[in-house]
């Protein structure tokens, strides 16, 4: 039988306030363990929660750029589980109040752009850490808990269950990432954990209409274990189904030294939390103008950003894709554009040597004066310099941060042309390489690679390619 996957995710982004939701601890990531918490946080008897208004507007903002309807009136209730990771044993979170209902976000998939719909959006605290020993939560002899976590607002983000492979829902998620960054509500480090998602997933027979039972996959660290996690569940469900057996609905833990899905418990449902309203909190009533301040200042957003780039510069579909991946890159690209009218041949320096460089030597864009590219690419359509040269300019101005107009003043990196300038080097490096000269005119192309490169040693790498080519061919 052949089936329909059928998947829905359930993210967990940190939202980048100074301080946590309900008390004013700090967020900093990587401190030395329980050293960010106070008694509200840790729960301790007495102590009362007091909202973080920064978390209220990034939560609000996240909302809007997600095209989610933020309610002006919304509610906390305590969800109750015992867990080593939640102090009070309970967490706040929203539930039949949401902060946000509906949503979605226009995604590019297989078969062109769909929209993915999201059933909600809402405010929650996070829970504390737990280490591992042995790292694996499977066969840890024992558990270290780190509460510094605990109580850092998190927007827990809810899609409907419209996403179809593995591919399909890492596609989503970096959209989804990339919307959230230019946002500016998180900064979705997954390494960090700033970013998490839980993906439920089920088969039903092709064409049913009818959801399947689904199994939900959680510690997945990055978007390609998202999409491994997902791949292999599909494949495990098929065999169960395909067998005729029935899937039984469950939590399972992605493996990733193993590479497969773990059983981790059966699934529980909403009634096993207990919820009820959180009655140390009022209801979260938000004005009209606060909401819509907001929305006024929402940045323009990746997807429209993509289409304005295509059109405006003319850049290829894959091309705008690449430079909105992130705010820093478009503004970069956008600020050099200023100055330089080949926005193609930019868009080409950027998304190939500069982000290589840049990856290569750890900087971050934001170091880069896009000024600097923009000289460096002028000399080289004027023919001031050649292509390689500007290459390992480039590579000098990321990782030491020299400006190349002075480089190519100081080192004479200017480009040789002209006959009366390359013949005599050419002639010199003929007289001297009679065998590979040989090999040529016997048909041998490759000696004239070989020639080439002694011309450009000779050169110390300055003499324009194209007219050297020409002039050797002539003379040999
Ligand atoms: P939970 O009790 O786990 O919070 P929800 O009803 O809130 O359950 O759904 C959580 C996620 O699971 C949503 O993204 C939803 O789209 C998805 N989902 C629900 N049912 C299925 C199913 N049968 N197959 C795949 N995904 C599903
Ligand atoms: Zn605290
Ligand atoms: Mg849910």
């Amino acid at each position: 039988m052949q089936y329909e996957v059928v998947i829905g995710l359930e993210i967990h982004v940190e939202l980048m306030t100074a301080s946590k939701l309900f008390c004013g601890c700090s967020t900093t990531f990587g401190g030395e363990p329980n050293s960010n918490c106070c008694p509200v946080c840790l729960g301790l008897p007495g102590s009362l929660p007091v909202f973080n208004r920064r978390a209220v507007e990034l939560a609000v903002t996240a909302a809007l750029a997600l095209n989610s309807e933020v309610q002006l009136r919304s509610r906390f209730d305590r969800k109750n589980y015992f867990y080593p990771d939640l102090p009070k044993a309970y967490q706040i979170s929203q539930y039949d109040q949401p902060l946000g209902r509906g949503g979605y976000l226009e995604v590019e998939l297989t078969g062109g752009k769909r929209r993915v719909n999201l059933e909600r959006v809402h405010l929650e605290e996070e829970a504390g850490k737990l280490v591992h020993a042995g790292d694996s939560i499977i066969g840890a002899g024992h558990s270290m808990a780190d509460y510094n976590r605990a109580g850092i607002p998190l927007l827990e983000i809810v899609t409907a269950p419209e996403l179809h492979s593995g591919q399909e829902a890492r596609t989503f998620l970096e959209d989804l990432r990339s919307l959230l960054l230019y946002s500016g509500a998180s900064d979705c480090k997954m390494e960090e954990g700033s970013l998490r998602c839980d993906a439920n997933i089920s088969l039903r027979p092709e064409g049913s209409s009818k959801l399947g039972t689904r199994a939900e996959v959680k510690n997945m660290n990055s978007f390609r274990s998202v999409e491994l996690a997902l791949d292999y569940e599909v494949r495990r469900q098929e065999q169960v189904l395909s067998e005729g057996g029935t899937v039984v609905q469950e939590t399972c833990h992605w493996d990733e030294a193993k590479k497969q899905t773990i059983t981790l418990r059966g699934k529980e449902g909403s009634s096993d939390y207990r919820y009820f309203p959180e009655p140390d909190l009022l209801p979260l009533v938000l004005e009209k103008t606060f909401v819509e301040n907001l929305a006024h200042q929402l940045p323009e957003l990746p997807a429209t950003r993509r289409e304005r780039l295509q059109e405006q510069y003319g850049l290829e579909k894959e091309e705008a894709l690449l430079l909105t991946s992130n705010r820093e890159l478009g503004d970069f690209f956008e600020a050099a554009a200023k100055q330089y009218p080949g926005y193609r041949h930019l868009a080409n320096w950027i998304q190939g040597d500069l982000l290589y460089q840049l990856r290569e030597s750890g900087k971050r864009l934001n170091e880069i004066e896009p000024g600097l590219l923009v000289d460096l690419l002028l000399r080289l359509d004027e023919g001031r310099i050649n292509r390689p040269v500007a290459k390992e300019l480039l590579a000098e101005m990321v990782q030491s941060g020299i400006d190349p107009k002075e480089a190519i003043k100081e080192r004479g990196l200017e480009q040789i042309t002209g006959r009366d300038n390359l013949l005599p080097v050419i002639e010199e490096v003929i007289a001297n390489n009679p065998e590979a000269v040989d090999n040529y005119r016997q048909g041998k192309k490759k000696a004239l690679a070989f020639l080439v490169g002694r011309v450009m040693a000779a050169t110390e790498g300055r003499a324009d390619p194209a007219e050297l080519n020409r002039l050797l061919q002539e003379k040999i």
